[in-house]
């Protein structure tokens, strides 16, 4: 059990099951994008240590860049999604991974696709770590899922509740 602020968290994903999962994971898109050099783009803040991970374990040559986007406050999701920064990079023919650290009502998703489409992509893939099937609403493809989890409030490993958590190692689950 650890205490996050207010909030009680306990172990749910340890270390060694990501950094397993996130190699299988690495080890397909290497093999799905032979030939092929992706332009990755990992979704701030809670992609930063999965795609950290991930990244050195995908051995096709790939540019990585970032951006940030802010959908959520405290322990719900406020519905709305607010603006996309830091999509400069040219993306034009290019074969653009998106690297999302949670996938939960799909919302922040489906906003970036839409984005990220209107670029002229040669083609556009989805990657996330963790994805809450039972909480989707949106209709939105998942080429590369890490782990599905129930519908419960997680930090760690990038998540955060009100901003702490995100360098805990692990995957903790809200208890109650
Ligand atoms: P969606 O737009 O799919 O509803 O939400 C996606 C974003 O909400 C994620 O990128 C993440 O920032 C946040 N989020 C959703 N569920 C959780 C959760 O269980 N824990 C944390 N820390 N953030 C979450």
């Amino acid at each position: 059990m650890i205490q996050v602020k207010d909030k009680i968290f306990k172990r749910y994903i340890d270390n060694s099951a990501i950094q397993k999962r996130v190699m299988e994971i690495g080890k397909q898109i290497s093999k799905d994008y032979a030939e092929k050099s992706p332009v990755i783009i990992g979704v701030l803040n809670g992609a930063f240590m999965f795609l950290s991970d991930l990244s050195k374990s995908i051995t096709v040559p790939a540019e990585v860049s970032f951006i940030k986007i802010s959908s959520y406050e405290g322990e719900t999701s406020t519905g709305k999604v607010k603006n996309i920064l830091g999509l400069g990079t040219e993306l034009e023919n290019r074969h653009v991974l998106i690297v999302e650290d949670i996938v939960d009502t799909g919302l922040s998703m489906v906003h970036l696709l839409d984005q990220v489409r209107k670029k002229n992509p040669a083609s556009i893939k989805t990657v996330t770590l963790l994805h809450k099937p039972d909480a989707l609403k949106h209709q939105v493809v998942l080429d590369y899922v890490g782990f599905e989890i129930p519908n419960k409030f997680v930090v760690g490993y990038g998540l955060d509740y009100d901003g702490f958590g995100r360098n805990i190692p692990e995957i903790y689950q809200l208890t109650t």
